[in-house]
């Protein structure tokens, strides 16, 4: 990137920002929290007000078939790939005001930053505001990047949205877009044309807080593995009556379970791989368990994440091998099911490296939860997500992100935009 005759270090615009999340906040909050309907009105609010201030900037707008907005800076070559500033701009319903919008409101930051200096990238550099990430909505995620990466599948056209029922395609109708490139499969943006795709996102755990860092490097984004519809089936029996050879305790058996595998996690852990496994979900039958009864049966789900497939594909082993261990130690049966996968991506590992390089105090994490940028790293194009902290978590109203922390984050952004290429 060619740098302005001034020498002056180019910063990113926080006072648009700062601007933007204000007026954000006043014109998508219901009551306590914030709501960015995925393709209803919130999330227009949200879309109408980044185009108004591209607009202001000088940027070059476009809108695809389905609602995803680019807002270019020129480059010297316009034919040359693109980088890709992006994030959503939906919420969950009673959201916070920064899951999704930061990496919008900071790809504004940097690039009316560069307009002002007098920088002229390269390549285009466009920042998209992505539909409807949130399943919230329509139970489907990443609904904008999907679909403009023809990845959608044309039976969620007729998914219904959760609270007004009506179709996606109805919904899409209504908006004033086109449904067609999703039944046929099209892509409206080609890999081959992105350089690199940059999402920064606010942190949705307490791991930054709880360290002292304002920003991290995200490594990957964790994949699941995950037994739906575990069961363990034992044998109803008098618990006072039936001594230990004879029983057929499926709780017994099922928190020993569990408990190997929260051991394997920790010897993973300590051997330096990055997993995470949760039963979010275990209970006996109602209408046959009581309390003076040796359970029968149990249900309960096994959600495997890690940002190594391989790290979870071990799990998923050993997980069924105990199973078939413990249960004929146990004398009860376990029938883990299927699982459903979702696989990690990994981050662009020179993208990461750049990135750590321009950190004050430089951090890596994995993140636990999905973002769009997953979906372009699956499709091959160099990624990285930048996590700025967070207190309180997210998808709730008291996320809270402070502009120091956004701004460290986002000159790191804008940074690594003046270094490519690479
Ligand atoms: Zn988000």
């Amino acid at each position: 990137m060619r740098r302005a005759s001034t020498s002056a270090a180019v910063e990113p615009d926080l006072a648009l920002a700062t601007s933007l999340f204000e007026i954000l906040s006043d014109s998508t909050r219901q009551g306590r929290g914030i709501v960015r309907d995925s393709y209803g009105t919130g999330e227009q609010s949200a879309h109408d007000i980044m185009r108004t201030a591209a607009a202001a900037i000088g940027l070059e707008i476009s809108v695809d078939a389905i609602g995803n907005l680019m807002m270019t800076l020129p480059g010297r070559d316009r034919h040359a790939a693109r980088i890709v500033i992006g994030s959503h701009l939906d919420s969950v319903p009673q959201g916070g005001n920064y899951d999704g919008a930061a990496g919008v409101v900071a790809g504004l930051a940097v690039v009316s930053a560069l307009k002002v200096a007098g920088v002229r990238p390269s390549c285009d550099i466009s920042v998209m505001a992505i539909r409807a990430e949130e399943s919230a909505w329509f139970d489907v995620a990443y609904l904008g990047s999907h679909g403009a990466l023809g990845l959608l599948d044309p039976a969620c056209l007729s998914v219904r949205r959760s609270d007004n029922g009506r179709s996606l395609e109805q919904t899409l109708l209504e908006r004033g877009f086109d449904p067609q490139p999703i039944r046929e499969r099209r892509r409206l943006l080609d890999p081959g044309g992105i350089r690199a795709y940059l999402e920064l996102h606010i942190e949705q755990g307490p791991t930054l807080v709880a360290r002292g860092l304002p920003a991290a490097v995200v490594t990957g984004v964790r994949g699941c593995r995950r037994f739906r519809h575990a069961r363990c089936v034992g044998r109803y029996d008098h618990s006072g009556a039936v001594n230990r050879p004879y029983r057929s305790d499926a709780v017994a058996a099922t928190v020993a379970l569990l408990h190997y595998l929260e051991s394997v996690w920790v010897t993973q852990e300590a051997a330096g791989a990055d997993l995470a496994f949760t039963a979010g979900e275990l209970y006996t039958d109602l209408a046959m368990h009581g309390p003076s009864k040796i359970a029968g049966e149990t249900r309960f789900v096994l959600d495997i994440r890690s940002v190594d497939d391989a790290t979870m594909d071990l799990l998923v082993d050993e997980a069924l091998r105990a199973a078939s261990r413990i249960g004929s130690d146990y004398r009860v049966s376990f029938d883990l099911g299927d699982t459903t996968d979702s696989p990690a991506a990994i981050m662009d590992a020179r993208l990461r490296a750049r990135l750590m390089t321009l950190l004050e105090q430089p951090f890596e994490m994995p993140s636990g939860a999905g973002h769009d940028a997953t979906v372009f790293a699956r499709v091959g194009i160099p990624t990285a997500i930048i996590f700025v902290r967070n207190a309180f978590g997210s998808h709730n109203p008291d996320e809270a992100m402070s502009i120091d922390d956004f701004a460290v984050a986002t000159q790191t952004l804008l940074r690594l935009l003046m270094d490519f290429p690479l």
